[in-house]
């Protein structure tokens, strides 16, 4: 099994790269905590960490064909304050779907079934906040 591990500074750069597409895994670091670890292709299709996902829409894509962008990522002015504290999910000042529970780092838990495509996250919205970020703007609002 080949595994792959990305953290912030070498993700965007890896994804899509000849080693991405050989390995079987992915794992996501955030400030040394893992926050995705699963099979590439789901995770790279359908990744359930918003951090994973914000690495997606960085990555450069000659085919234009990530689904969310950067903007339905990033957190606004309008998004409501993230909870903080030394307790808090480690992605919380940056994540535009944290909500009260998010004042508590959640644990990385299964998102799919066991077996081969084991497939964990660590975010306590993690199959509700792709719906939320497909109804915020692909882009960013004119200044
Ligand atoms: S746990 Fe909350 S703050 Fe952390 S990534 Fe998930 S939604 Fe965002």
């Amino acid at each position: 099994m080949r595994r792959l591990v990305t953290t912030a500074l070498v993700g965007v750069a890896l994804l899509g790269s000849r080693e991405a597409l050989a390995a079987d895994r992915v794992v996501v670091l955030y400030r040394g905590r893992i926050v995705e670890d699963g099979p590439v292709a789901r995770v790279f299709t359908a990744p359930r960490h918003p951090y994973t996902a914000l690495l997606m829409a960085s990555a450069p894509s000659v085919q234009h064909d990530r689904p969310l962008s950067v903007h339905q990522l990033r957190r606004t002015a309008a998004d409501p304050a993230p909870p903080s504290g030394a307790g808090a999910c480690v992605f919380a000042a940056r994540c535009p779907f944290a909500v009260d529970a998010c004042a508590v780092q959640p644990p990385l838990a299964p998102v799919a079934a066991a077996g081969a495509d084991r497939w964990s996250a660590a975010c306590h919205r993690h199959d509700a906040w792709p719906a939320l970020a497909r109804e915020r703007a692909a882009v960013a609002a004119p200044r």
